[in-house]
């Protein structure tokens, strides 16, 4: 095909995989990204962590709060109040499905539901963790081999880094605490460790955190010529992927600043606009297999708050390693994130992905005088990540004759946890509680987050081997019946995870993006 287009709708990681990849790959393709969110940084796609000024920072992460930003909240009729970080509601820089004003998607089932809606989309508000998957985590058609190379590739589009604080002894002495605790209990290789992070160390110790922007690399580098043949149009709505028969025409989009609507003719569409709004603008499409918006599955998480107990760690660091911990956080005071350590998943011992990330303050505000609110070593924040296993009737299910506040047909979520899910989180409760007690004191007790909190939400697309109603996409992410239409993200992930998505959804994609570039003969 001579000079291809090729639309992308989102500009999270997933869609700048694509948009990197095949700009690479085929030398005359023209990609066009269309996100519906508006550009928060010079930088497209810059984590918003990356913002030292902590006014700028609350400013950038209301403005991905769609329909829970400013204006527009107001004019749904939306009470500010909705949005609180911490609390049962959407984390910063995120929004609510189920928000509770005008056109607001139902989902009691399923109540911390979020997107966010900006360049970069969630990935300019993430945490950065980029464990691999392993064991049954893994997509089981796709062969070691070549899924190992997949991975490392994914590791460098996202600037993965497997040690970043690891010179740090605060981290240092939690990790010893821990392997005291749990070590003998793991096995090899999967044992108490860092937590691999998406970011560059920079020479003072922080981290300059990676969001769609490092994926998309030169492709907004001014200076590159693959920029000349990439555009990005923020604040452009996709409406509908048009269709001749089972192939692709292009796609409709509004221009939200002038609402006037057009047709932009492409001949490969991708839709990466997560795992909610993805099946959304596939229905809406009349792309509708069975097994759209279906084994929707996430990660039930058990948090808690733990202060640090000095004769603990004194065993392992001292002070001076504690005031050198503290003037790196210095840094950057706004960014919460420092000696992130984990115990990965493993099977079967350890079917958690636990993530335990220190902090010199909570997170949430602690009365003066209250035991532990002065607390010389500072805090942990622990959560157990846990599987929840894939069923037909964990499903977003969308409503032609209601709209959604975007005039979408509207979403329904139903999603229960079985009795599977519920002897993990009793077991993975039972291990915060002696992670806790090796550490110091709880300050905030093990709680299990309402569905939803995760963010990591997983199968509403899922890819599969064979077309047989349970599965959207085929093994190179292509929508069965569809050859040009391509779907990306979480949704396409079959299996039952317990580990951060992200990387293995970026994965994925190298592998639709390399199918793709193939077949336009690169
Ligand atoms: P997104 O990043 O969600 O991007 C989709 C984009 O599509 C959005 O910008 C949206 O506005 C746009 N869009 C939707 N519909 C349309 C339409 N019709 N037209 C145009 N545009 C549209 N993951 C990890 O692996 N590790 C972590 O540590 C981690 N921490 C997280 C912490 C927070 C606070 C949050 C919010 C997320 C976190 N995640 C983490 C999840 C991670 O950010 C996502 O897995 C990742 O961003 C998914 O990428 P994506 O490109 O598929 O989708």
């Amino acid at each position: 095909m001579s000079n291809p287009t090729i639309a992308i709708v989102g500009s999270g990681p997933i869609g700048s995989t694509y948009a990197r990849l095949l700009l690479e790959h085929v030398p005359n393709a023209r990609v066009v990204m269309f996100e519906a969110g508006p550009q928060l940084t010079d930088v497209p796609g810059e984590s918003v962590r990356n913002i030292p000024d902590p006014a700028e920072k609350a400013r950038a992460r209301e403005m991905s709060q769609g329909p829970q930003a400013g204006a527009y909240r107001e004019s749904l009729g939306i009470p500010a109040a909705t949005v609180t970080e911490g609390m049962f509601t959407a984390r910063q820089g995120t929004h609510l499905l189920d928000f509770g004003g005008a056109g607001s998607a139902h989902a009691p089932s399923f109540p911390a539901a979020a997107a966010a809606t900006n360049v970069g989309g969630q990935g300019a508000h993430w945490t950065c963790a980029t464990p691999s998957p392993a064991f049954s985590e893994k997509v089981p058609f796709i062969a070691d081999d070549e899924w190992d190379g997949l991975i490392e590739d994914a590791k460098q589009l996202l600037h993965v880094h497997s040690a970043a604080f690891a010179d740090s002894k605060v981290g240092e002495a939690i990790r010893s605490l821990l392997d005291e605790e749990f070590g003998a209990e793991l096995p090899g290789g999967y044992g108490v460790g860092t937590l691999p992070v998406a970011g560059d160390p920079q020479p003072d110790g922080s981290v300059r955190w990676a969001g769609a922007d490092v994926v998309l690399g030169p492709l907004i580098d001014q200076d590159s010529p693959l920029s000349k043949r990439f555009e990005l149009r923020d604040l452009t709505l996709v409406r509908r992927v048009e269709l001749d028969g089972r192939r692709v025409t292009g796609i409709t989009v509004q221009d939200l600043r002038t609402g006037e609507a057009s047709f932009v003719p492409a001949d490969i569409v991708v839709v990466a606009a997560d795992a909610f709004r993805s099946p959304q603008l596939l229905w809406v499409s009349g792309v509708r297999p069975k097994a759209l918006g279906h084994y929707l599955t996430e990660h039930p998480v058990v948090i808690s708050t733990v202060a640090l107990d000095a004769e603990k760690m004194e065993r392992y660091a001292t002070g001076e390693d504690l005031e050198a911990e503290l003037a790196r956080r210095a840094h950057n005071p706004a960014d919460p994130v420092a000696a992130v350590n984990r115990i990965p998943f493993s099977e079967p011992e350890h079917p958690f992905s636990v993530q335990v990330m220190y902090s010199e303050s909570t997170p949430f505000p602690m009365e003066p005088g209250t035991p532990y609110a002065e607390n010389r070593w500072g805090y942990v924040n622990m959560g157990y990540g846990m599987r929840k296993h894939p069923r037909y009737e964990d499903a977003v299910t969308f409503d032609d004759n209601e709209p959604d506040y975007r005039g979408f047909p509207n979403m329904t979520i139903e999603y229960a946890l079985t009795e599977r899910e519920e002897k993990e989180i009793a077991e993975a409760t039972e291990r915060l509680r002696r992670a806790g007690k090796a550490l110091g004191a709880f300050v905030a007790e093990p709680r299990l987050m309402p569905n939803g909190s995760s963010l990591h939400y997983q199968g509403t697309m899922r890819m599969g081997q064979a077309d047989d109603g349970t599965s959207v996409a085929d093994p190179w992410s292509r929508v069965w019946g569809y050859e040009n239409l391509v779907v990306g993200g979480n949704a396409l992930i079959p299996t039952a995870t317990a580990m951060n998505p992200t990387l293995m959804s970026v994965a994925i994609a190298v592998r639709g993006a390399r199918k793709i570039a193939a077949e336009l003969g690169s």
